[in-house]
């Protein structure tokens, strides 16, 4: 205890720790609200397949549209939906609206879903994916699922066993933001992934040395080599993409190709190409 206005300031403190509090709590009744209010909405974000020169698949993105406060980032809520549990009926609602909207897309064209942590070890959600499928009409096999590699700290056991009961519906498996986290290669040999996303953090430094450029070398090279697609996240400009296609990346995904769009948007795209779907092979 700090001997002058040490008193004060911890008053100060605690007053800062209650308001804080009571702002988590109120945007914990908010999410409530979200879901049945309809302020929850997806955006769309293609992948482009650079061999096939098209698009291969849209990255569902979750936004919430607060009342009062406008346009929340899902870096923003998805951390207190989480330790509420409201991801579960949140991801719920966005596995379904996604396969509702990708269901009317030609049929080469996948829908990715990120999949926390927590709802992935909810022991509902193979069902809820059923039946997203079986209500929307979404062939499985156009269904890809995002998880994080923090699901292999705690109990990679389990984990593996339940993507292993996941892919036995038919669904595809992505290893989102792939180098970031609990880095060992050893559940890439465990598990059959589809697809690695290799971080975005990655394709910043690409353009300052060769180190990053050697990573990504050895990512494609390791994917290829097990059977799975690489994607990378966050191309914001040419001389990125140019590395990545002679590194042997095999999708994209970044501002440099598209935004996350709207629903119409995509149908847009899908619907009446343009020169703006083609980048230079
Ligand atoms: P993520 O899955 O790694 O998604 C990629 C994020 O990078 C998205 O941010 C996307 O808009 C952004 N991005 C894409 N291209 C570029 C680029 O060229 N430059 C830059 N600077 N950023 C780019 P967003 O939409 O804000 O989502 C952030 C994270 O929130 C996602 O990261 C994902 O982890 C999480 N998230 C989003 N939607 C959902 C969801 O429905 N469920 C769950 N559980 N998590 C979600
Ligand atoms: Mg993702
Ligand atoms: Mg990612
Ligand atoms: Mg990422």
């Amino acid at each position: 205890r700090a001997k002058h206005d040490g008193r004060g300031g911890y008053r100060f403190f605690e007053a800062a720790m209650d308001a804080e509090a009571r702002k988590r709590r109120q945007m914990e009744i908010d999410l409530h609200d979200a879901i049945a209010g309809q302020q929850l909405s997806l955006m769309f974000q293609p992948l482009f397949d650079l061999s096939q020169t098209r698009v291969s698949a849209f990255e569902a993105l979750l936004r919430w549209n607060h009342p009062t406060r406008g346009l929340v980032s899902p870096v923003d809520f998805i951390p207190l939906a989480e330790d509420t549990g409201l991801i579960v009926p949140i991801g719920e609602w966005v596995i379904r609206e996604a396969s509702r909207v990708a269901r009317s897309w030609p049929d080469d064209v996948r829908i990715a879903v990120n999949v926390s942590p927590v709802q992935f070890r909810n022991p509902g959600l193979a069902a809820v994916i059923l039946q997203a499928l079986s209500e929307s009409g979404l062939p499985p096999q156009r269904l890809e699922l995002e998880i994080t590699e923090s699901l292999f700290i705690d109990n990679p056991q389990s984990t593996l066993a339940s993507l292993h009961s996941l892919r036995a519906l038919g669904v595809r498996v992505a290893l989102d933001d792939f180098g970031t986290g609990y880095s060992s290669l050893s559940y890439l040999r465990a598990f059959p992934f589809d697809k690695i996303k290799i971080d975005r953090s990655f394709i910043i430094d690409l353009l300052n040395g060769d180190g990053a450029k050697a990573i990504i070398k050895s990512i494609t090279t390791l994917a290829e080599a097990l059977g799975m697609e690489t994607t990378a996240e966050g191309v914001e400009n040419i001389d990125q993409l140019d590395i990545l296609r002679e590194q042997g990346c095999s999708h994209i995904q970044g501002y440099y190709f598209s935004k996350p769009i709207s629903e119409t948007e995509v149908q847009n795209m899908l619907f009446a190409p343009d020169e703006t779907v083609r980048i230079s092979a």
